[in-house]
């Protein structure tokens, strides 16, 4: 892996100005910030940083203003989550450039910390503006990026300012870095990979990298039935895109090419509408669903065949679940798969990384994401890297 700087390459910063991206584009109801899981992400950053004597200036956008100030998307709102979390006074810029930053940069003491506005206020953020870069810059000494989420963007705040000032990962960024490298860059092998969700039309990039990448590719979730249809099984009423069967089979050519082994559910869970314990709710082997029936989870043979490849393997990649898990019984694999892995992992015979909103959510919901290796809340960021994609805020640091 290219090197890049971490706050231990930093020197003395006693007195300096960091400026530093993070994520800070939180859910809130009715004006409350409901989950403040981004800022305990970013919190050892910016403590380290403040500890070390930084005056912190954190950079964030909030939703998506299109360059114009939005009085109800300003980072205004998320101060009082911030200060509970650091656990220290945190002031409100209504700025991130110009000399309102300036006169609040003289006025901070060494170990202060002050948040900025939303940086997609000005539009000069998205269309990585070098001018927006070096206007903010100038009311600063370095630069700490550990907003990872955003690093699949090229945008003044995630890329540009790499260019500009001495740049730095913080902590989240670098933990981030050091797991997804373990999963795909560097893996101990074999390697397997899990990759489910609804439909193989949104995940069509990650697959194609994926088969050439790991030696189990286990596919499960809606985008199982597309493999299967391309096949030839009758999938009947479920989720299926049966335009992509061409698409799905080249898949599966690739995979053999690059000696992948592909894993697709052999018996799987059906039922005839889509509720919680339906009436029709059966167990068959895929060659038995009828016209009349959605497969909406991977059957529990399949699952224990899974567990027993997880068994052989060192390392393991996990995006989407392999059902309809929002939904009893459609959990069934999806919990038992991950906690198969989790056991692996808290043995230390399994390297496990997991990403994907979805399937962060499952895997809370079997009450095991403690247990895998590493967990990522990025989102698209996880999904692009997925992909084999160079993440330009990563690229830009490592540059640096
Ligand atoms: P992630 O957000 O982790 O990337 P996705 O958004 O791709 O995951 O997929 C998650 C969705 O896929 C869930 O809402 C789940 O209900 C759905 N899903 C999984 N298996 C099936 C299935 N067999 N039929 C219909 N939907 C499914
Ligand atoms: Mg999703």
């Amino acid at each position: 892996m290219t090197k890049f700087r971490t706050l231990d390459d930093l020197g003395d910063v006693t007195g300096k100005v960091a400026l530093v991206r993070v994520d800070l584009n939180l859910p809130m109801q009715d004006g409350a910030v409901t989950d403040d899981t981004r800022v305990r992400a970013a919190a050892p950053t910016i403590l380290e940083l403040a500890e070390k004597g930084a005056k912190v200036l954190l950079l964030a956008h909030f939703g998506r203003p299109k360059g114009e100030r939005v009085s109800t998307q300003s980072l205004s709102m998320v101060i009082d989550a911030v200060q509970d979390v650091l656990g220290k006074e945190v002031m409100f810029v209504p700025e991130i450039a110009g000399p309102v930053v300036e006169q609040t940069v003289g006025i901070l003491r060494a170990g202060d910390i002050a948040i900025l506005e939303n940086t997609r206020f000005w539009k000069g953020e998205e269309k990585n503006d070098p001018e927006l870069a070096k206007a903010i810059a100038a009311n600063a000494d370095i630069y700490v990026n550990d907003a990872f989420s955003a690093a699949h963007r090229a945008h003044a705040t995630t890329e540009g300012l790499a260019h500009v000032l001495p740049a730095y990962a913080g902590r989240s960024m670098e933990a981030e870095l050091k797991a997804l490298e373990k999963a795909l860059g560097q893996p101990d092998r074999p390697v397997a990979a899990v990759v489910g969700g609804a439909k193989v039309s949104s995940k069509l990039d990650v697959l194609t990298h994926l088969v050439t990448q790991v030696d189990h590719l286990i596919i499960g979730g809606g985008m199982a039935n597309t493999f299967l249809a391309a096949r030839g099984v009758n999938v009947g009423k479920s989720l299926c895109e049966h335009d992509l069967a061409a698409t799905a089979e080249k898949i599966l050519e690739a995979a053999d090419q690059s000696g992948c082994t592909v894993h697709l559910p052999y018996d799987v869970v059906v039922a005839k509408e889509f509720a919680a314990n339906p009436a029709s709710l059966r167990t068959c082997n895929v060659h038995e669903v009828a016209a009349d029936e959605m497969i909406l989870d991977v059957g529990p043979q399949a699952v224990e065949a899974l567990a027993d490849v997880l068994k052989t393997c060192r390392t393991l990649v996990w995006n989407g679940p392999l059902g309809a898990f929002e939904t009893q019984p459609f959990d069934a694999a999806t919990v038992a798969l991950a906690r198969s892995a989790a056991a692996l992992s808290k043995e230390g015979a399994l390297v496990s990384v997991a990403g994907g909103g979805d399937t962060v959510a499952a895997l809370n919901h079997a009450g095991v994401a403690d247990d895998f290796t590493y967990i990522s809340t990025a989102g698209g960021a996880f999904l692009e890297w997925m992909e084999g994609k160079e993440l330009p805020g990563v690229k830009a640091l490592e540059q640096a």
